[in-house]
């Protein structure tokens, strides 16, 4: 009786540590590298005509959307470049958010402000350094700078990068991050693959405004899931079974599908401007 006892909690302890491991794993990946590379691959066709020449470097794009999230096993600072919990400043919440970084550390304190993340200001950086890379008809340096920002892009369009609640871990529904973003997303990826509706993307006049807007809109879709998550919980009793991401689909499908398409037609917005900002170079003087 004892031995079977204390197997029975051996047993749970491991599969409890396995489910650590596999939770912290999944997280390291915001929407999955497969999200990442679809969102890179599809920005290309939201270019305006005149710089259509950037469709050869789609593959590069595409096979290196996920590097972030690699880079965070090397680089200690890389980790906060990936969220903001944006509704942690009482200012987004009054809607005067604080957009100057140097501001909110003022405010805040550095180390409170990286504790919450500093996605948009690493897009930003991103945006700049492609910028200076067009700029000096440097190819490796931009190829690597939009891959990069196509990431960033992607993960201010994931709307649990930007909040308190990341996890569910406020509202007892832990996990609920990777079953979205990773295990729904990859059981969806032909419908994602086809929800895209290219338009020409715009010039942006305020990059930094213009990033926290996105965030901004992310954030603001997040109930959507939370309440998807509880009420697929509640009709199957379970957040593992294929009813349960049936039905997290049935509820969440259509904001992904414009997340997604938002992300790919604002990655697109930002490398166009960088481009333009840099004088238009010629993509066949680029070394
Ligand atoms: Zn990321």
């Amino acid at each position: 009786m004892y031995n079977n006892k204390f197997r029975l909690f051996r047993n749970e302890v491991v599969l409890s540590f396995l489910m650590i491991i596999l939770l912290t794993f999944q997280q390291a990946f915001a929407w999955g590298d497969e999200g990442h590379k679809l969102i890179n691959k599809k920005a290309v066709d939201f270019l305006p005509p005149d710089m259509k020449a950037f469709s050869q470097w789609c593959d590069y794009l595409s096979e290196h959307a996920p590097d972030p999230d690699y880079r965070k096993k090397t680089d200690k600072t890389e980790a906060p470049k990936h969220f903001i919990d944006i509704d942690f400043y009482k200012e987004f919440l009054d809607g005067n958010m604080i957009e100057n970084e140097d501001s909110l550390f003022n405010e805040y304190g550095k180390s409170e402000v990286v504790k919450n993340g500093l996605l948009p200001w690493a897009t930003l950086e991103t945006f700049n350094n492609l910028t200076k890379a067009f700029k000096d008809h440097n190819k490796n340096d931009a190829l690597r700078y939009a891959a990069d920002l196509g990431h960033y892009v992607a993960d201010g369009h994931q709307p649990m990068h930007t909040v308190v609640n990341y996890n569910g871990q406020l509202t007892d529904q832990k996990g609920v991050h990777a079953r979205y973003e990773i295990n729904m997303v990859d059981d969806h990826l032909t419908d994602l693959e086809n929800c895209f509706e290219p338009v020409a993307s715009p010039f942006v006049n305020h990059p930094l405004e213009f990033i926290f807007n996105y965030i901004s809109a992310a954030n603001s879709v997040c109930g959507v899931l939370f309440d998807a998550d509880n009420l697929a919980f509640k009709e199957c009793s379970s957040r593992r079974s294929n009813e349960y991401y049936r039905l997290m689909w049935f509820r969440t499908g259509y904001i992904t599908e414009v997340q997604f398409n938002r992300a790919a037609e604002d990655l697109a917005s930002l490398i166009y401007t960088a481009w333009v900002n840099a004088g238009k170079p010629s993509f066949n003087q680029m070394k």
